[in-house]
């Protein structure tokens, strides 16, 4: 029998990164420190880094939901598999509430699935979930590269059962 598994995305769908988009005034700020004083900059990956991001309730009550009934739970992100990111990736989950999820899947780690665009990257890691016996019940995300564009069809390239699009007004990733 197939396993039942949900995929969740990271940013603005499991974790919040409001209070940097917040101290960057709606604008994009990569590189660069991130101390949080009044008018300054944050630099994202060093926030990243800080594992100060909030937990998205909606989103950890549905993974909650998921370990209760004994579905798998995958991450699936488009942050890259560094040492410290993952570390940081790893404790922000963790001290927000997320204990559990069967595996952290970051971009780069996986040679099978290249590094070209997020959502051949995402594609491929969810075909790999489903060739080693997992059915995507469900597929969460905030942006349309995190669940593909003919997700109606698994067929064609979603695998998954249904897609779930979060609402995010701040940015978009093609
Ligand atoms: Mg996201």
């Amino acid at each position: 029998m197939r396993k039942p598994a949900i995929v969740l995305d990271i940013d603005e769908t499991s974790l919040s990164n409001w209070a940097q988009i917040w101290q960057d005034d709606f604008g994009y700020v990569g590189s660069g420190a991130c101390d949080m004083k009044p008018d300054t900059a944050c630099g994202f990956h060093a926030w990243e880094l800080m594992a100060l991001a909030s937990a998205i309730e909606p989103t950890l009550a549905l993974f909650n939901l998921a370990k209760q009934k004994k579905v798998a739970v995958f991450f699936v992100t488009g942050r890259r598999d560094a040492p410290d990111l993952r570390a940081a990736t790893e404790s922000n989950l963790t001290k927000v509430g997320y204990l559990g999820w069967d595996r952290l899947i970051m971009r780069g780690a996986n040679p099978v699935c290249k590094d070209n665009d997020v959502t051949s990257y995402k594609r491929c890691e969810r075909k790999g979930l489903a060739e080693s016996g997992f059915t995507i019940i469900a597929n969460v995300g905030d942006q349309w590269s995190d669940l593909d564009s003919d997700a109606a069809d698994p067929s064609k390239g979603s695998y998954a059962e249904k897609i779930y699009k979060v609402p995010n007004p701040f940015y978009y990733i093609p």
